[in-house]
């Protein structure tokens, strides 16, 4: 047995997942509120019996292994020892993880000597001398700002980095490795990644530089260059100035900023909350690790933000993970935070401290834009901010905003909310994840799924006894047909209650996956309840699938019907007509 399945043996995720939140059992699984999202009402789902976990609101699933990995941010030979431990199972290092940690520490060595060898040059060299004026005169910078920040210059020329490095006795795959030399392109032989640049440290929480950003001193292309994601960088992932502002963060909220150097010129003059990324547009993934540190987040845009799709991708991820989202609007006159920090630092200060909530900027914006007292001017008012609106996933802001625009357009609240509904239908992605977030509506929608829940959860003598009502073809749905017919297959030979793992060993992986999920389907107060009440409710489903099935080959029959009648074949039209009759009768 290898370790990773010794480990699983000797865990029980249920024990590992409740030591992070409580679990409370529910018919024969487990559920919580989600760690993973925000929610009221509990979607996430613990299987005891197949040892993995689902969050009907946002998606997550996995074993124990995947559940430590995401709670607590580490990679799989993190989690694994983190299990070991745990499971008392002492780890074998295999060769491959050795290798792995060995390169990382490689990477983060050679991260380390380039940011000093960077420093020196920014502050010792007469090469440095042009970028330091620059980070001292134009951006007004101190020096004990660029020193805590570790900002380096990278000189203009080929290879004074990759022969520093050399004298150290880096080899030169590693320096590869790591990002900050590359291979010529045109002939043998290797050059420095950055030339020319500011260079700015990428600094993880934990103090250790995973890459940088370079800004260039003579207009070349590109302005900023980034180290490429490595095993100690993942871009997507990665916050830059959390190090320094997540204690703030805690505190005040976070802010986000463009670049840098805004962040780096905020930092200055004490306002020590924020974070920026790097090389990328905001993503989920560095808006999750945001939230381990707030709920409020404030972006600061520039005044044409508005327009700016990235913006509003920006705003709405941060809504849909809950965050409260408020923006701080620059004047026009100022291009950044930067410069509006330099020439007027109180001003700045108390623009930041006065964001608005992100809606009422768009509601104040758009407002005065347009005319409101001519129908034209609400019909543009309304198509501007009705998208904008259907897509607030909170239902109290949802209905807050909604009110107010009726209230400003002297529209009835009716005609608002039908139109964001209409909208909201279009958007289906958004519909799916404030569906799942609700009660899960099965038995309404869903019958035939629900109803193989049921049989799954019951007892044997009891689910043998019903599920002969049905076949296969009473199933609308053709998937869970056939995974009713394996069932029905299974129960046959049974003499003792189903085992899920079993069942699902002998399906494929989609149908696997399908029954995995209907098993873990939190049917609170049905599959808890008492045999009685168990009997009933499947007395009632069978029956509900039973006549739905009626009921279209009903349908089916009458086109028949109709067909053999235009064909005038009467021997045919007697024929289906008894049958019609024979099969509406079990309707009754
Ligand atoms: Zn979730």
């Amino acid at each position: 047995m290898d370790q990773v399945a010794e480990i699983k043996q000797k865990l029980d995720i249920v024990d590992v997942i409740n030591s992070y939140v409580t679990l409370k059992k529910s018919g024969r699984n487990y559920k919580a509120v989600c760690p993973f999202h925000n929610e009221k009402t509990p979607s996430f789902m613990v299987s005891q019996e197949l040892q993995i976990y689902k969050c009907f609101g946002c998606g997550v699933a996995g074993d124990v292994f995947n559940f430590v990995e995401s709670i607590e941010g580490v990679d799989f030979p993190r989690a694994l020892e983190i299990l070991a431990d745990r499971a008392g199972v002492k780890l074998i290092r295999s060769e491959n993880i050795d290798t792995q940690s060995l390169i990382k520490k490689t990477i983060y060595s050679i991260n380390e000597l380039s940011t000093q060898f960077y420093q020196y040059v920014l502050l010792k060299q007469k090469t440095g001398e042009k970028a330091l004026a620059y980070l001292t005169k134009e951006r007004k910078l101190k020096e004990e700002t660029i020193k805590e920040f570790r900002i380096g210059y990278a000189p203009d020329s080929w290879d004074t980095l990759y022969k520093f490095l050399i004298s150290k006795k880096i080899k030169v795959e590693d320096m590869i490795n790591a990002g900050v030399v590359v291979k010529k392109l045109s002939s043998d032989g290797y050059v420095d990644k950055f030339r020319g640049r500011v260079m700015f440290p990428l600094v993880g929480v934990d103090e250790r530089i995973v890459g940088f950003t370079g800004r260039t001193l003579f207009n070349r292309d590109p302005k900023y260059l980034n180290t490429g994601d490595s095993p100690v960088f993942h871009k997507s992932f990665f916050l830059y100035g959390l190090n320094k502002s997540r204690i703030s963060i805690k505190k005040e909220g976070a802010l986000f900023v463009e670049g840098q150097m805004d962040l780096i010129s905020a930092y200055q003059n004490g306002i020590k909350n924020t974070v920026c990324v790097s090389g990328t547009a905001l993503t989920d993934n560095q808006l999750v690790i945001l939230s381990r540190y707030t709920q409020d987040v404030n972006f600061c845009f520039d005044s044409d933000f508005a327009g700016v799709e990235a913006s509003y991708r920006a705003i709405e991820m941060a809504e849909r993970r809950n965050f409260n989202v408020k923006v701080v609007v620059l004047p026009d006159k100022y291009k950044d935070i930067d410069e509006f920090l330099k020439v007027d630092k109180e001003g700045a200060q108390k623009l930041i401290k006065n964001a608005v909530p992100v809606y009422d900027y768009f509601l104040a914006t758009t407002l005065r834009r347009h005319n409101k007292t001519t129908a034209l001017g609400k019909k543009a008012i309304a198509e501007e901010l009705i998208p904008l609106f259907s897509k607030i996933s909170n239902q109290v802001l949802l209905d807050h905003y909604a009110k107010k625009l009726a209230l400003e357009l002297d529209l009835s609240e009716d005609t608002i909310f039908s139109m964001i509904k209409k909208r909201s239908i279009k958007d289906y992605d958004y519909e799916e994840i404030e569906e799942a977030d609700q009660k899960l509506p099965v038995e309404k929608q869903q019958t035939e799924g629900y109803l193989i829940s049921l049989v799954l959860k019951s007892p044997l003598d009891l689910a043998k006894q019903y599920v002969k009502r049905l076949k296969k073809t009473d199933f609308l749905n053709e998937e869970l047909g056939e995974i009713f017919e394996e069932i029905c297959d299974c129960l046959e030979d049974r003499k003792t209650d189903i085992k899920i793992k079993t069942l699902v060993n002998r399906f494929d992986e989609r149908k696997g996956n399908i029954i995995t999920e209907l098993y873990m389907w939190d049917l609170e107060g049905k599959d808890g309840f008492e045999e009685g009440d168990l009997e009933k409710e499947l007395n009632v489903l069978t029956d509900r699938v039973k006549k739905a099935s009626t009921r279209r080959q009903l349908k089916n029959l009458t086109s028949e019907i109709k067909i053999a009648e235009t064909k005038k074949d009467e021997e045919e039209v007697e024929r289906l007509s008894k049958k019609f009759e024979k099969l509406s009768k079990s309707l009754l």
